[in-house]
């Protein structure tokens, strides 16, 4: 066999005798016959060009192609980085409740199904209840996410009309969505106020004009201005579009139901307030700081939440019954409020203590050091971030075990940094840090499953 196996003039063999041996049909059972042939294919062509291979070797690599294939792309991570509600590592991780709840709701369900009368119901009747009980509005909806939220209230409310917005809040959210594009999109015309640092009432009174249908506050959740800085406290907004007949639009973004700060977290403006300040509709995240799956929450008044129900946009945007459903088992825990910093993993993390953080970054150096055996392995301490644009200047106190590349090299430490990265989210359940200052960080603010974290480290292959 090794001598076919070198021979140039190697002949493949065929695919059906390969599908059929032990092995073959071993693979067929597994993975079906379609995939097994279409890897064993790739495998004898790959044998082809380098020259020959035996049967073994080839249905060992068909194997490989077919795990890899089967394998789930989307799969859970460590997520180490230091942000807790980090866009590119699935913002929020949902409560057992709401996970639960998700699976329930997989099969038949009531989704828009009226139980007691036996007919047609609606969708966001499972929610809207939450909705107004917590945050005191007449009503309420949702939408796939915060930014489809913004679309259909700009959409339905000022089409064809102006709405009044600072200079200071015409933000880019990330990913390409940008205030002043989104506006336009939405058909509404930007009408832009004041300066980017100072905005006064008066620039507001003064554009006011027949064509206003709304005033638009955005918070500029994602950076900070600071210095010689002035805006319209809400409270005056939502006076002066009253005293005009026009709406008043509270853009949240973060959509915080509790006060954070009896965590020690700073202030983050709630969606009551907001409302109490006289707010005519506010929209807010789900998968934020209220710590749900991605969704979009419309709050406000009934009139205004009916238009958009009524908005063709909002059957375009409407959630799915998992989305739904973990909502709505996220929006049941508040109702307990004292509980929910233990219940919703996002509060929690946020809320966590450095000295506990520390004592797992302890353990983990621990378990660490005896693997990276040429790396310097620290505690040390460093601040963590919320995450997804919220409290964007405000850091939290933490603590990571830290990599530091071996003494003895010289150059290529910025490479050599990259690989250790790299190693990391190699691992079966990838572990994700940041490299700063010439080490490798691991914040362990969001690590809670340790045993999970140190049990594959034995795969680790440390460059
Ligand atoms: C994050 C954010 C959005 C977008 O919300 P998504 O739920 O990510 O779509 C919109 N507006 C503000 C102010 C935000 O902070």
């Amino acid at each position: 066999m090794q001598d076919d196996a070198q021979s140039p003039s190697w002949r493949p063999p065929s695919l059906d005798a390969l599908l059929r041996s032990a092995s073959g049909a071993d693979l067929v059972a597994i993975f079906g016959r379609q995939a097994s042939a279409a890897c064993l294919r790739d495998a004898i062509q790959a044998a082809r060009t380098a020259g020959g291979s035996d049967d073994a070797a080839l249905l060992g690599d068909a194997a490989l192609c077919l795990a890899k294939r089967r394998a789930l792309s989307i799969k859970p991570v460590f997520n180490l980085t230091g942000a807790v509600l980090h866009t590119n590592l699935g913002r929020a991780p949902l409560a057992d409740t709401a996970i639960s709840a998700m699976q329930q709701a997989s099969g038949f369900v009531n989704l828009e199904y009226d139980l007691a009368k036996g007919r047609r119901g609606e969708r966001d009747s499972h929610i809207t209840e939450w909705l107004t009980t917590l945050t005191g509005a007449e009503a309420g909806l949702v939408v796939n996410n915060n930014a489809a939220a913004v679309m259909a209230v700009l959409n339905t409310l000022s089409r064809g009309k102006e709405a009044i917005i600072s200079r200071g809040e015409l933000v880019e959210i990330g990913g390409a969505f940008r205030m002043p594009e989104v506006m336009v999109r939405a058909g509404v015309k930007l009408r832009e106020v004041g300066a980017t640092n100072r905005t006064h009432l008066k620039d507001y009174e003064d554009a006011i004009t027949d064509k206003t249908a709304m005033i638009v506050r955005v918070r500029p959740s994602n950076y900070a201005i600071t210095g010689f800085t002035s805006s319209v406290p809400e409270k005056e907004l939502a006076a002066l579009a009253k005293a005009n007949d026009v709406i008043f639009y509270d853009e949240l973004g973060a959509g915080a139901l509790v006060d954070f700060r009896q965590w020690g977290l700073p202030y983050e403006r709630t969606v009551q307030e907001a409302l109490s300040d006289g707010a005519d509709i506010v929209s807010f995240s789900g998968d934020k700081l209220l710590g749900g799956p991605q969704a979009g929450m419309i709050v406000g008044r009934a009139d205004l939440i009916k238009r958009v129900a009524k908005n063709p946009l909002k059957r375009a945007l409407r959630l799915d019954k998992a989305t739904l459903a973990a909502l709505a088992a996220t929006l049941q825990l508040y109702d307990d409020p004292d509980s929910v910093a233990e219940q919703l993993p996002s509060i929690r993390l946020l809320a966590r203590k450095v000295d506990d953080i520390r004592q797992t970054a302890n353990r983990m150096a621990d378990a660490l050091r005896p693997l990276v055996a040429q790396w310097a392995v620290q505690v040390e301490g460093c601040a963590s971030q919320i995450g997804s644009g919220a409290l964007p200047v405000d850091m939290l106190p933490s603590a990571a075990v830290t990599m530091t590349v071996p003494e003895a090299i010289m150059r290529g430490r910025g490479r050599r940094l990259d690989r250790l990265a790299a190693a990391f989210r190699a691992l079966p359940q990838p572990v994700i840090g940041r490299i700063a200052e010439d080490r490798f960080w691991l914040d362990c603010r969001c690590l809670e499953d340790e045993a999970g974290f140190i049990a594959q480290l034995g795969e680790l292959q440390v460059p």
